[in-house]
């Protein structure tokens, strides 16, 4: 029988309560695990009875390992490399800000260091977006909430991971249950995440959009807009034919009357597909009424295959000034990080290091990594 993580809180906490083993017991387990990485169940103490051969008979520390972390020579990322017990690999990237580096305009940060956690929720993705290595690899398989929440065991590890940020593989909101878990995990015992740290990224999944407000409340929401007209969405996004842009649109309005939060908007600029003033106009317009924060992401060359081109500098500037300028929008331009490691926006698509052809070491990696 294949052995269930022991961070699959759903399924940890029914086999207790069959046993009539109680649940606050998981979390010195989990504790447990965390700060000790070959962990044996017998070695943890002060359990009761019935927990030892329980734990032994159905549940791993962890069911994923390390296969490599691999540093970029920016100094700030890490890239991860998780191999999961079905053989499948995900990959999660580790962000460090460090005000006193001076990396980031030199100005310094309130809050000193501090690390944010990119992961995967999915094995590949089905949403297929044309401009993202993730998209190209397909769908393989969900994660589980054991295997989601052991990416922040792992970087724990590494690293004091302050934020988390879902934006690697996969689509979140297509794995709605395990994620829902996984977030309620990672903001209780042992981990203790503010849900204001936790960033859900979406292509735009309406229904899910519809109950994330009451499952999780006071987590951020970012959405993949990346088009401020229907049509040219669906050209670079082919899911957004599922969900009109009008419902999509209704569905985040909802949501912020309900949430009171700002809504952040990823918006990848593609040259001459979504880059024109005009279409700064028609997101400005879009947006407008509500609260949100645009994130401008240049576009990371997918390579000889990729069909797109990086909008320039200054069309990058036209746009931002526009949105800020006419429709008084908080508009930022991301920061590309971890490019020679496959970790930065539109990378993550599971290099294995020492393993990649001269043809997939050009391929990007994912755009979800929008952190
Ligand atoms: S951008 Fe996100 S949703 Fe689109 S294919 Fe890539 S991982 Fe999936």
């Amino acid at each position: 029988m294949t052995h269930r993580s022991v961070f699959d809180g759903g399924i940890i906490r029914a086999e207790f309560d069959k046993a009539g083993i109680k649940p606050h017991f998981i979390h010195s387990i989990w504790k447990y695990v965390i700060e000790n990485p070959n962990c044996e169940w017998e070695k943890i103490p002060s359990l009761p009875s019935a927990a030892y051969p329980l734990l032994r008979s159905k549940f791993k520390s962890l069911t994923s390992t390390l296969h490599s972390a691999v540093e970029s020579s920016d100094d700030v990322t890490t890239k991860l490399v998780i191999k999961l017990q079905n053989g499948g690999f995900v990959e999660a990237v580790i962000m460090r800000y460090d005000s006193s580096l001076g990396k980031y305009g030199g100005k310094p940060r309130p809050g000193g260091p501090r690390s944010t956690l990119c992961i995967s929720s999915q094995v590949g993705c089905k949403m297929g977006c044309k401009f993202c290595a993730t998209g190209t690899m397909g769908f393989k398989s969900n994660l589980s909430s054991g295997e989601i929440v052991e990416q922040l065991v792992h970087a724990s590890r590494l690293s004091n991971i302050r934020n988390v940020v879902f934006m690697g593989m996969g689509e979140p909101l297509n794995n709605y249950s395990a994620v829902v878990e996984a977030v309620r995990i990672m903001t209780g015992l042992p981990f203790q995440l503010s849900p204001k740290r936790i960033t859900v990224s979406t292509v735009g999944i309406v229904h899910s959009i519809n109950k994330l407000h009451n499952d999780l409340p006071g987590l951020n929401l970012a959405v993949s807009l990346h088009a401020p007209v229907q049509d040219v969405r669906c050209q670079i996004m082919p899911a957004a034919r599922a969900f009109p842009l009008e419902k999509l649109m209704d569905a985040l309005r909802e949501y912020q009357k309900n949430s009171q939060q700002k809504i952040f908007i990823e918006y990848i600029m593609l040259d001459g597909v979504n880059d024109e003033e005009k279409h700064a106009h028609q997101l400005g317009k879009l947006l407008e009424t509500f609260q949100v924060v645009v994130n401008l992401i240049p576009f990371n060359p997918i390579g000889s295959s990729s069909q797109f081109k990086t909008s320039n500098e200054d069309k990058v500037t036209t746009f931002q000034k526009i949105l800020r300028g006419t429709y008084n929008i908080r508009t930022t331009v991301r920061k590309q990080m971890g490019q020679d490691i496959s970790g930065a926006c539109g990378q993550l698509v599971v290099n294995l290091p020492g393993k990649r052809s001269a043809q997939n070491s050009s391929l990007v990696t994912d755009i979800e990594d929008l952190c």
